[in-house]
């Protein structure tokens, strides 16, 4: 029987391509969504850059121009306050501008503190949602129209090993990737016989990124993989083939080992 990771193992060996595909990725200013959307870029994707902080999202934008991508666009968005309104503004604008949207990645998120419920700070906890389960959901919203237009329109969302195993001190950040395994479930069914949309789930697991080293500050980063490895997870889901693998959820890890691309020391 072909598993998930034999088609991941299979597609990614082939190189695939992204020509004449308009590709958003939301957190590409930084960790495993800019290296995303970097390696999207080399390989044809034009990219829709979406976060928060403008200087390193100009950054990005420039290393694909220098890596001879296609001519990115950014979207400077503070997901914590988006509305609805302005992710149907950031919709219109991907409609005028592009035409078309063939893929979205959903790799932005925040850890919002590592703390006990019975002190959990509740702003951070208000925050923690909001970027990561109500964006998510506001902006999915907005975007399916565009995405059903595509020949083969595919979603990638970002979990956590704690959005599944419980543990103490995981607090909102745990609840928020619990709500989005749910939510992608739900989605992943609700689209099956509706639409050309396809989705799927990847946890990354430990990855060497800002966020890692803010929720484990006494780790080794070098023990942990590198971005632009464990991006090839995600950039199986936005390849047509992903569209195949609907609605499952697969642990960059597990690739990881097929390809024999991260060896733990
Ligand atoms: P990271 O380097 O800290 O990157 C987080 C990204 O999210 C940045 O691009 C950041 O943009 C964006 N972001 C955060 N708050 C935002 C806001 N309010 N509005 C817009 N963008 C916002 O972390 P990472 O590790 O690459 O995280 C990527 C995803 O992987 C997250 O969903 C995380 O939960 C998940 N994950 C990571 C690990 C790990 O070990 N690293 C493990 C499991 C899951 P700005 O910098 O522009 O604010």
């Amino acid at each position: 029987m072909t598993t998930i990771i034999d088609s991941m193992v299979s597609t990614l060996k082939a190189d695939p391509r992204f020509d004449q595909q308009v590709i958003l990725v939301t957190g590409a200013s930084s960790g495993i969504g800019r290296a995303l959307a970097l390696e999207l870029a080399k390989r044809g994707a034009t990219t829709i850059l979406l976060g928060r902080n403008e200087d390193e999202l100009n950054k990005v934008y420039d290393e694909i121009l220098t890596v001879g991508g296609p001519t990115p666009a950014i979207i400077p968005c503070d997901l914590a306050a988006l509305s609805l309104d302005n992710a149907e503004e950031i919709a219109e604008h991907i409609r005028e501008n592009f035409g078309r949207l063939d893929g979205l990645g959903h790799i932005a998120g925040v850890l919002g503190g590592r703390e006990p419920i019975q002190s959990h700070r509740s702003t951070k906890w208000d925050l923690t949602l909001k970027v990561n389960l109500t964006a998510v959901f506001r902006l999915t919203q907005a975007l399916l129209p565009l995405l059903n237009t595509s020949e083969a329109g595919r979603i990638v969302f970002t979990t956590s090993s704690v959005g599944q195993r419980v543990e103490a001190y995981w607090g909102a950040y745990a609840v928020s990737k619990a709500g989005l395994e749910m939510f992608v479930g739900m989605l992943s069914k609700e689209l099956e016989n509706t639409s050309n949309t396809r989705v799927l789930i990847v946890n990354p697991g430990a990855t060497r990124t800002k966020m890692r080293a803010e929720a484990m500050p006494g780790e080794n980063p070098e023990t942990l993989p590198p971005c632009d490895i464990v991006a090839e997870a995600f950039l199986y889901g936005l390849t047509k083939e992903a569209q195949a693998s609907h609605g499952q959820r697969v642990n960059a890890r597990d690739l990881m080992d097929a390809l024999g691309t991260w060896r733990a020391s």
